[in-house]
């Protein structure tokens, strides 16, 4: 699979303030790249780079092998943005918004009204487009402000935090148009501070902090890297359990405990012989799925959370 996107060493400082310290990554056309850290890592600063808003101490940008900052026009032609606040004229409808957005955008006439109707439709919003925008929720007007970028039909999308603050409605329904524009051959570059988010929707993701790429690659693999092997009992008398061998590290969680292994599978069926041999009661036994959150953990020593 082609790479649309190339980002080469990206470096930038706000006066003294180091925001992007060589920064890389390659987007696979088609697929949904995520852009995952806390608040201050760096991800609008590179999304905005991305898109040429902000330009580079260092570094460059290829859109399909082109020097995004040689050709402007391509950048513009090729990529939909969607900002993290909010850019709509609250007085317009949402059909208003559309039509001023479009234009600017170069997109006219016939062709301009069969857009609108189709990112109306995409976006669940059709029936209300006639409404002003101050009438619409937070999430509404979200999902609005991702129409406006798709009206010149990019074969990219960004989009800058979409689902912060707002309803899960409409926080499904901006999955589901990411699916589905997906499966239409759009390249996704997505940036969040929720994880789940990430899971759900990316094929690859760069983990970001302290404006620096600290991993990055396929979901699975990095989940299998950089996660603790780990078993989640419920017993009532844990100190049976130290009785079997190679047991070192038990941690309480929650109502029951953590037990770290390089081998799960085997330990499990260790668990379950010595429980009939010495007489334990089990009430919960499971292998504890690695989440991205043990990976930012064991890369990181911090939480990603807030
Ligand atoms: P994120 O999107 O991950 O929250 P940002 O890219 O917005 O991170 O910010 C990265 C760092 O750069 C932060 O420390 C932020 O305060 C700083 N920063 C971002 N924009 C500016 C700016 N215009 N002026 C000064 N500092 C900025």
């Amino acid at each position: 699979m082609d790479h649309v996107l190339d980002i080469q060493h990206l470096t930038k400082t706000y006066g003294k303030k180091t925001a992007l310290v060589d920064i890389s990554f390659k987007v696979k056309a088609g697929s949904c790249f995520g852009l995952l850290g806390p608040n201050g890592a760096g991800k609008s600063t590179t999304m905005k780079i991305l898109t040429g808003i902000v330009e580079p101490d260092t570094g460059k940008v290829l859109i399909q092998g082109i020097d995004a900052k040689k050709n402007p026009l391509l950048v513009k032609k090729t990529i939909g943005y969607v900002p993290q606040s909010i850019t709509l004229y609250e007085d317009l409808s949402a059909f208003d918004n559309l039509m001023f957005f479009g234009q600017m955008y170069g997109v006219k006439g016939h062709t301009l009204q069969e857009r609108i109707t189709k990112v109306l439709k995409q976006t669940g919003l059709l029936e209300r487009a006639k409404d002003k925008v101050k009438e619409y929720s937070g999430g509404m007007k979200r999902r609005i402000n991702i129409a406006a970028a798709l009206l010149h039909n990019p074969q990219i999308l960004i989009l800058d935090e979409p689902t912060v603050g707002i309803d899960p409605q409409s926080r499904n329904h901006i999955f589901d148009m990411i699916q589905a524009l997906k499966e239409d051959g759009v390249t996704i570059v997505y940036s969040t501070h929720y994880m789940e988010e990430v899971e759900t929707l990316c094929d690859e993701i760069a983990i970001i902090d302290n404006g620096q790429i600290i991993t990055q690659g396929n979901l699975k693999e990095l989940k299998a890297k950089y996660s603790d092997k780990v078993i989640y009992i419920e017993t009532t008398q844990i100190e049976k359990l130290r009785l079997i061998p190679n047991i070192s590290k038990i941690t309480a969680k929650n109502d029951g405990w953590i037990i770290e292994s390089e081998h799960p599978v085997t330990l499990l069926q260790e668990i379950l012989k010595a429980s009939v041999e010495h007489g334990f009661e089990i009430l919960a036994l499971e292998m504890v799925q690695p989440t991205l959150e043990s990976v930012f953990l064991s890369l990181t020593g911090t939480s990603l959370r807030d």
